[in-house]
């Protein structure tokens, strides 16, 4: 049983850059709490690695935004990732290619404006959502939000070690790799990824994941959104 209760249809945003810790952590939030976590980011990787599979090209907007429409009527989206005509098809969205091709169509206005119904629906019951505009954009009235953020140097390690059983590639790639995509996501001008005025910032730099939670946790109960479940 979760430590804490929620009050009703709370939502919590959780942005930062890849690799800043958002999915972990949400994830022992969620445990915390009793709240439903939502990754955002699954969608744009899903828009990214279907239109690669069908050779439709990443650059072209109008053409994308109607895929996206057509892609919405055979997915679920739920807790447990994304269904694609009934079948859970998340693994193979946590692919580098994958997170590429998202990066890609992510820049997009008409693909994040398709997407953007869906996650305001979902979050509707109560969540903890994790991305990269769900402070700013998604849930400007989230009563509680965080920006967790680590140097690129610690994100690039730790993408590193879950790559490394995989056979995936150098540290030194993949730092190379992090900077594009943060680039990409940070400089795009359409809901670019950076700290809502309003968000707690976290450096998880040297902090270990169960302690950037204590953090979140004592924000929550400091504002009232949480109690203890005895
Ligand atoms: O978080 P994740 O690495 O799965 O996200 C993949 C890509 O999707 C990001 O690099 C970003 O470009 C895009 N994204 C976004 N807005 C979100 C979530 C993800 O633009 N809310």
């Amino acid at each position: 049983m979760s430590e804490w209760r929620a009050i009703k249809g709370l939502t919590i945003a959780i942005d930062g850059p890849s690799g800043s810790g958002k999915g972990t952590v949400a994830k022992m939030l969620a445990e915390e709490t009793g709240l439903p976590v939502l990754d955002t980011g699954l969608l744009y990787r899903l828009v990214g690695s279907v239109a690669l599979a069908r050779n439709i090209s990443l650059e072209n907007e109008p053409v994308l935004a109607e895929f996206v429409e057509s892609l919405l009527d055979v997915i679920t989206w739920t807790v447990d990732g994304i269904y694609l005509n009934g079948d859970n098809i998340t693994d193979s969205l946590r692919s580098e290619q994958a997170g590429d091709a998202a990066s890609k169509v992510a820049a997009m206005p008409a693909v994040r404006e398709k997407l953007l119904g869906l996650q305001r629906k979902l979050a509707r019951k109560g969540c903890i959502m994790d991305g990269r505009d769900i402070g700013t954009v998604v849930l400007p009235d989230a009563p509680a939000k965080f920006f967790l953020t680590a140097s690129v140097r610690e994100r690039a390690r730790r993408r590193w070690a879950q790559l490394k059983n995989k056979g995936g590639s150098s540290l030194d790639a993949v730092v190379a790799e992090l900077k594009m995509r943060d680039q990409r996501d940070m400089e795009r001008q359409h809901a670019p990824l950076k700290q809502a005025t309003d968000a707690i910032v976290i450096d998880s730099t040297t902090m270990r994941a169960d302690d950037v939670v204590d953090r979140m946790l004592g924000v929550l109960e400091r504002r009232k959104l949480i109690t203890a479940s005895v």
